[in-house]
Protein backbone atom coordinates (compact mmCIF):
# COMPACT_ATOMS: atom_id res chain seq x y z
CA UNK A 1 0.00 0.00 0.00
CA UNK A 2 1.10 3.25 -0.54
CA UNK A 3 0.37 6.27 2.13
CA UNK A 4 0.79 10.29 2.15
CA UNK A 5 2.55 11.76 5.41
CA UNK A 6 2.94 14.87 6.30
CA UNK A 7 6.11 15.48 8.81
CA UNK A 8 5.80 19.03 10.87
CA UNK A 9 8.11 20.22 13.49
CA UNK A 10 8.77 23.68 14.94
CA UNK A 11 11.12 23.13 17.83
CA UNK A 12 14.39 23.62 18.55
CA UNK A 13 15.85 19.47 19.02
CA UNK A 14 18.88 19.12 21.77
CA UNK A 15 20.93 17.26 19.10
CA UNK A 16 19.32 17.73 15.59
CA UNK A 17 18.77 21.37 15.92
CA UNK A 18 16.01 23.61 13.30
CA UNK A 19 13.08 22.02 12.53
CA UNK A 20 14.17 21.00 9.03
CA UNK A 21 16.83 19.11 10.58
CA UNK A 22 14.37 17.24 12.52
CA UNK A 23 12.44 16.41 9.36
CA UNK A 24 15.67 14.73 7.70
CA UNK A 25 15.90 12.58 10.64
CA UNK A 26 12.42 12.29 11.05
CA UNK A 27 12.48 10.34 6.78
CA UNK A 28 15.63 8.46 8.53
CA UNK A 29 13.70 7.16 11.08
CA UNK A 30 10.36 6.16 8.68
CA UNK A 31 12.74 4.12 6.89
CA UNK A 32 14.97 2.35 9.77
CA UNK A 33 10.95 1.14 10.72
CA UNK A 34 10.67 -0.36 7.38
CA UNK A 35 8.70 2.04 5.45
CA UNK A 36 9.86 2.01 1.92
CA UNK A 37 10.19 5.88 1.40
CA UNK A 38 9.62 6.51 -1.93
CA UNK A 39 9.49 10.15 -2.54
CA UNK A 40 10.61 13.25 0.17
CA UNK A 41 9.09 16.53 -0.68
CA UNK A 42 11.22 19.99 -0.09
CA UNK A 43 11.07 21.49 3.26
CA UNK A 44 8.99 24.40 3.09
CA UNK A 45 8.47 27.30 6.24
CA UNK A 46 5.43 27.49 7.46
CA UNK A 47 3.56 30.03 10.09
CA UNK A 48 2.66 27.96 13.31
CA UNK A 49 -1.45 27.40 13.52
CA UNK A 50 -3.07 27.96 16.83
CA UNK A 51 -1.28 29.06 19.88
CA UNK A 52 2.65 28.08 19.16
CA UNK A 53 5.09 31.10 17.95
CA UNK A 54 7.47 29.18 16.21
CA UNK A 55 7.22 28.99 12.83
CA UNK A 56 6.79 25.20 11.53
CA UNK A 57 9.49 23.32 9.16
CA UNK A 58 6.47 20.99 6.94
CA UNK A 59 7.17 18.24 4.21
CA UNK A 60 5.08 15.36 2.93
CA UNK A 61 6.61 12.42 2.04
CA UNK A 62 5.11 9.14 0.13
CA UNK A 63 5.77 5.51 1.46
CA UNK A 64 5.22 2.24 0.39
CA UNK A 65 4.35 -0.54 3.26
CA UNK A 66 2.11 -3.40 3.90
CA UNK A 67 0.59 -1.90 7.12
CA UNK A 68 -2.11 -1.63 7.67
CA UNK A 69 -3.34 2.26 8.79
CA UNK A 70 -3.63 1.52 12.37
CA UNK A 71 -0.73 0.11 12.40
CA UNK A 72 1.38 2.78 10.56
CA UNK A 73 -0.60 5.37 12.77
CA UNK A 74 1.01 3.35 15.78
CA UNK A 75 5.12 3.40 13.83
CA UNK A 76 4.73 6.98 13.48
CA UNK A 77 3.73 8.04 16.68
CA UNK A 78 6.37 5.70 17.89
CA UNK A 79 8.48 7.85 16.00
CA UNK A 80 7.22 11.25 17.26
CA UNK A 81 7.85 9.88 21.01
CA UNK A 82 11.44 9.06 20.01
CA UNK A 83 11.40 12.65 18.26
CA UNK A 84 10.75 13.49 22.13
CA UNK A 85 6.90 14.24 22.11
CA UNK A 86 4.26 12.79 24.67
CA UNK A 87 1.80 10.23 23.70
CA UNK A 88 -1.29 11.40 22.46
CA UNK A 89 -2.84 10.19 25.42
CA UNK A 90 -0.38 12.25 27.99
CA UNK A 91 -1.28 15.55 26.24
CA UNK A 92 -5.02 15.90 26.27
CA UNK A 93 -5.55 19.67 25.54
CA UNK A 94 -2.41 20.44 23.62
CA UNK A 95 -3.27 20.17 20.42
CA UNK A 96 -1.56 22.42 17.90
CA UNK A 97 0.98 23.59 20.95
CA UNK A 98 4.66 23.35 19.44
CA UNK A 99 5.58 20.19 18.62
CA UNK A 100 9.02 18.62 18.17
CA UNK A 101 7.21 15.92 15.53
CA UNK A 102 4.31 15.48 13.89
CA UNK A 103 3.72 12.83 11.68
CA UNK A 104 0.19 13.02 10.10
CA UNK A 105 -1.30 9.94 7.71
CA UNK A 106 -2.58 12.49 4.23
CA UNK A 107 -3.94 9.71 1.94
CA UNK A 108 -3.87 6.16 1.32
CA UNK A 109 -4.17 4.10 -1.69
CA UNK A 110 -7.22 1.91 -0.26
CA UNK A 111 -9.42 5.00 -0.17
CA UNK A 112 -10.52 5.76 2.82
CA UNK A 113 -10.74 4.83 6.56
CA UNK A 114 -12.49 5.93 9.63
CA UNK A 115 -12.07 4.61 13.14
CA UNK A 116 -12.48 6.08 16.51
CA UNK A 117 -8.41 6.96 16.15
CA UNK A 118 -7.58 7.30 12.86
CA UNK A 119 -9.65 9.41 9.42
CA UNK A 120 -7.88 8.82 5.97
CA UNK A 121 -7.85 11.57 4.16
CA UNK A 122 -6.86 13.69 7.49
CA UNK A 123 -10.02 15.76 8.31
CA UNK A 124 -8.04 18.89 7.60
CA UNK A 125 -5.91 18.44 4.55
CA UNK A 126 -8.15 20.41 2.16
CA UNK A 127 -7.90 23.51 4.06
CA UNK A 128 -3.80 23.27 4.67
CA UNK A 129 -1.57 25.11 2.30
CA UNK A 130 1.30 23.42 4.48
CA UNK A 131 0.32 20.28 4.33
CA UNK A 132 -0.93 20.63 0.22
CA UNK A 133 1.86 22.57 -1.08
CA UNK A 134 4.37 20.16 -0.37
CA UNK A 135 1.80 16.53 -1.04
CA UNK A 136 0.98 18.31 -4.55
CA UNK A 137 4.50 18.96 -5.49
CA UNK A 138 5.18 14.87 -5.00
CA UNK A 139 1.88 13.38 -5.37
CA UNK A 140 -0.04 16.26 -7.59
CA UNK A 141 -2.24 13.33 -9.27
CA UNK A 142 -3.13 11.64 -6.26
CA UNK A 143 -7.08 12.00 -6.00
CA UNK A 144 -8.41 13.16 -2.40
CA UNK A 145 -11.37 10.25 -2.24
CA UNK A 146 -13.64 12.46 -1.04
CA UNK A 147 -13.48 15.64 -2.78
CA UNK A 148 -12.86 14.12 -5.80
CA UNK A 149 -9.67 15.94 -6.70
CA UNK A 150 -6.71 15.79 -7.56
CA UNK A 151 -3.84 16.97 -4.96
CA UNK A 152 -2.97 19.97 -7.85
CA UNK A 153 -6.36 21.19 -7.71
CA UNK A 154 -6.81 21.13 -4.23
CA UNK A 155 -3.76 23.15 -3.68
CA UNK A 156 -4.73 25.75 -6.33
CA UNK A 157 -7.92 26.33 -4.87
CA UNK A 158 -5.91 27.62 -1.78
P1 LIG B 1 -4.15 17.77 13.43
O1 LIG B 1 -4.73 16.38 13.38
O2 LIG B 1 -5.17 18.85 13.38
O3 LIG B 1 -3.05 17.97 12.42
P2 LIG B 1 -2.23 17.12 15.41
O4 LIG B 1 -1.55 16.43 14.25
O5 LIG B 1 -1.42 18.05 16.21
O6 LIG B 1 -3.51 17.88 14.87
P3 LIG B 1 -1.97 14.98 17.14
O7 LIG B 1 -1.84 15.44 18.54
O8 LIG B 1 -0.72 14.64 16.39
O9 LIG B 1 -2.83 16.07 16.34
O10 LIG B 1 -2.88 13.71 17.04
C1 LIG B 1 -4.09 13.64 17.71
C2 LIG B 1 -4.80 12.36 17.30
O11 LIG B 1 -5.24 12.43 15.95
C3 LIG B 1 -3.93 11.12 17.30
O12 LIG B 1 -3.89 10.53 18.56
C4 LIG B 1 -4.61 10.22 16.26
O13 LIG B 1 -5.30 9.16 16.89
C5 LIG B 1 -5.61 11.13 15.60
N1 LIG B 1 -5.68 11.02 14.14
C6 LIG B 1 -6.86 10.91 13.45
N2 LIG B 1 -6.65 10.84 12.13
C7 LIG B 1 -5.30 10.89 11.95
C8 LIG B 1 -4.47 10.84 10.78
N3 LIG B 1 -5.00 10.74 9.55
N4 LIG B 1 -3.13 10.92 10.96
C9 LIG B 1 -2.60 11.03 12.21
N5 LIG B 1 -3.33 11.08 13.36
C10 LIG B 1 -4.68 11.01 13.23
MG1 LIG C 1 -1.08 17.43 12.43
MG1 LIG D 1 -0.67 14.50 14.31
Amino acid sequence: MLYLIALGSNMRHPRLGQPRAILDAAIEALTQNGLDVLVQSPTIASRPLGPSQRNFANGAAVVETQLSPPQLLDVLQSIEREFGRPAPQKRIGQRWRARMLDLDIVLWSGGMWQSPHLTIPHTDMAQRNFVLGPAASIAGDWRDPVSGLTLRQLNARL
